[in-house]
C-alpha cells in the first residue's frame, strides 16, 4: 500500500512491538517515512528492552485460543521463513501443569487441526521422558504433563538485532536518544516527541513500544501538557521478574543439550509460572523466578505509579540476595538437588509492562488524536515478534478483527489482578538486601 504523502510514522522502543511494526510498516508501505526511536543503540552491549534477552519460550500452548492462534502464525513464521529460522530452537515444551490448562490447550490446537504434535501425560510416565531429566521436579499440585515438540526457544537479542538491521535496509530511521515527553499541539492532537536532549521528532502517528516505562512517560506528558487522560491508570503495571543463568559443566551439558523447555504452572493451585530454558550457544541453562514485583514511586508530586528504577539501565544486573534466592528455588523446582551443585553466575532484572487480564494493548489512545499504544507484553509477547507489527498497522488502517480490536482495546472491562497468577503483586523494596547501619 502506498503512504500517503503526509503520514509519517514515529516508533517510541525498539523492542518487538517496535520492531516489529517499523518492519511491518516499512514492507507494506516502502515510500512511507517510518523512524524508530529508542534510549539505547539497538546493538548496544547491554539494553534496557525486555525483548533484548539471551532466549525466549516461543511456545503456542495457550489455553486463550485467540493467543493460541496468534502463536502459531508466529511459529510457522519461525520454522519456514528464512529471516526468522535462524533464531528458532524447536526443543519441544515440557509443561506441568493442571488438568484444566492441559485440556483447554489441547482442544484449541484440535480445533485449528494442529494436535499432531501435542500429548498429554501422567506424571508418573512423564518423569521417564527426556531421559529423566524432570525426574527430580517438584510435581506438588501438578496434575499432568504437557508435552509438545513443535515448541522451543528463540534467540532473543540476536534475533531483535537482526531484524532491526533488516528493517533499517528497507528503509527505517534508527535514533538511539531517550525520548522526555510527547509533544501536542493546540488541539491536543499528538504530533511528536521530545528527546532528553532537547531535540524534537515529529510524526503523523506517533506509536508508544515501550514496555514497563509506558506508564511514566504518559505521566510525564500528562504533566508536561496538561492532559491528564493520558495517564495509563490502572490500564498498565510496570512488573519486574529476576532471570538467572548457570555454565553447565561438560558432563551435565552433554546431558541437557537436547532437553525441551521445562515450564511449571496454571497447576492445580494457581501460582505463577516459572520457566528453564535449555543451554543457550555458551552452554548456560536460564531460569525466571517466581517472585513478580513492581516498584511504587513518586513520579510527578503526588502521583505514585510502578516504574523500572530510575537508572539509566534499570538498575536490571543489580539483583539481591533475596533475588537471587528465587532462582535457586526455581531450578530445584526443575532439577532437584542436581541444581545446588550449579553455580548461577548471570542474573538480570527484567522488565515488563502488564494488564490485569495479560492482554495487549493495541489501539488508538482514547485522549490524543495521533497517538497509538502496542505494547504490554505481559510475560508472554516475545513469541509474537515476527506477525504482532501486522496488526499493529491493521490498527493503524482501522481493519483490526472486531474480536482482537476488543481484546487489545485502551479501554475495556478488565478483571480483577487477583484473578492473574503472574501479577506483580510484591514491592521491590521488600525483596532488596537489608541496608547494614553502624551506630559506632
Ligand atoms: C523475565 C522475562 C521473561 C520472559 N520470557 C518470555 C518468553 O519466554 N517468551 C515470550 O514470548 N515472552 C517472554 N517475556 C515477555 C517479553 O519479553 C515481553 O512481553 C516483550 O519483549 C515486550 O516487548 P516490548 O516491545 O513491549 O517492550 P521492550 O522489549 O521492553 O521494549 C521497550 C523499548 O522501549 C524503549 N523505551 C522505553 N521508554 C523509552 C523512552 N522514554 N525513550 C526511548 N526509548 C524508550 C526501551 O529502551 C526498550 O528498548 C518475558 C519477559 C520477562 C520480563
Amino acid at each position: 500500500m502506498a503512504a500517503a504523502a503526509h503520514e509519517s510514522y514515529l516508533i517510541v522502543g525498539a523492542g518487538i512491538f517496535g520492531i516489529s511494526t517499523a518492519y511491518h510498516l516499512i514492507r507494506s508501505r516502502p515510500d512511507a517515512s517510518v523512524t524508530v526511536v529508542d534510549r539505547d543503540a539497538f546493538d548496544a552491549d547491554s539494553r534496557v528492552a525486555a525483548s533484548w534477552d539471551w532466549n525466549k519460550v516461543m511456545r503456542a500452548d495457550y489455553d486463550d485460543p485467540l493467543y493460541c492462534e496468534l502463536a502459531l502464525e508466529a511459529q510457522d513464521m519461525f520454522t519456514s521463513d528464512a529471516l526468522w529460522k535462524p533464531f528458532f530452537h524447536q526443543t519441544g515444551l515440557y509443561w506441568m501443569c493442571g488438568r484444566d490448562y492441559a485440556r483447554d490447550c489441547i482442544s484449541n490446537f484440535e480445533r485449528l487441526g494442529r494436535g499432531h504434535d501435542m500429548a498429554v501425560w501422567p506424571v508418573d510416565e512423564a518423569r521417564n521422558m527426556f531421559g529423566g531429566l524432570f525426574s527430580e521436579s517438584d510435581y506438588t499440585h501438578v496434575e499432568q504433563v504437557l508435552v509438545n515438540k513443535a515448541s522451543g526457544w528463540v534467540a532473543a537479542g540476536d534475533c531483535l538485532r537482526a531484524i532491526t538491521r533488516v528493517a533499517m535496509d528497507l528503509g527505517v530511521r534508527y535514533v538511539a536518544e531517550e525520548v522526555a515527553t510527547l509533544r501536542f499541539d493546540r488541539d491536543g492532537t499528538c504530533v511528536g516527541v521530545q528527546t532528553a536532549a532537547g531535540g524534537k521528532l515529529h510524526g503523523s502517528h506517533v506509536i508508544l513500544c515501550t514496555g514497563a516505562f509506558t506508564p511514566k512517560l504518559l505521566e510525564l506528558s500528562a504533566a508536561h501538557s496538561g492532559m491528564s487522560d493520558l495517564r495509563a491508570e490502572s490500564r498498565i503495571l510496570a512488573g519486574g521478574i529476576t532471570t538467572g543463568m548457570a555454565k553447565l559443566d561438560d558432563e551435565a551439558l552433554a546431558r541437557f543439550s537436547d532437553m525441551p523447555v521445562g515450564i511449571q504452572g496454571y497447576t492445580a493451585k494457581k501460582a505463577p509460572f516459572v520457566g528453564s530454558l535449555p543451554p543457550t550457544k555458551d552452554g548456560e541453562l536460564k531460569w525466571w523466578g517466581q517472585k513478580i514485583f513492581r516498584n511504587t514511586n513518586e513520579v510527578v508530586p503526588g502521583r505514585y505509579i510502578s516504574t523500572p528504577p530510575a537508572e539509566a539501565d534499570y538498575a536490571q544486573w543489580e539483583i539481591s540476595e533475596k533475588l537471587k534466592e528465587d532462582i535457586l528455588s526455581v531450578s530445584s523446582v526443575f532439577y532437584g538437588r542436581e541444581a545446588l551443585t550449579w553455580k548461577l553466575e548471570k542474573h538480570r532484572i527484567c522488565w515488563d509492562a502488564f494488564t490485569t487480564s495479560s492482554d495487549f494493548i493495541i489501539s488508538p489512545h482514547a485522549a490524543s488524536k495521533g497517538l497509538y499504544i502496542a505494547t504490554c507484553g505481559s510475560f508472554h509477547g516475545f513469541k509474537f515478534f515476527p506477525v504482532i507489527g501486522k496488526y499493529v498497522v491493521k490498527m493503524l488502517e482501522g481493519s483490526l478483527a472486531a474480536p482482537l480490536a476488543e481484546k487489545w482495546a485502551w479501554d475495556r472491562e478488565r478483571p480483577d489482578p487477583s484473578m492473574n497468577p503472574d501479577w506483580p503483586s510484591m514491592e521491590m523494596r521488600e525483596l532488596l538486601d537489608p541496608v547494614r547501619t553502624s551506630r559506632l
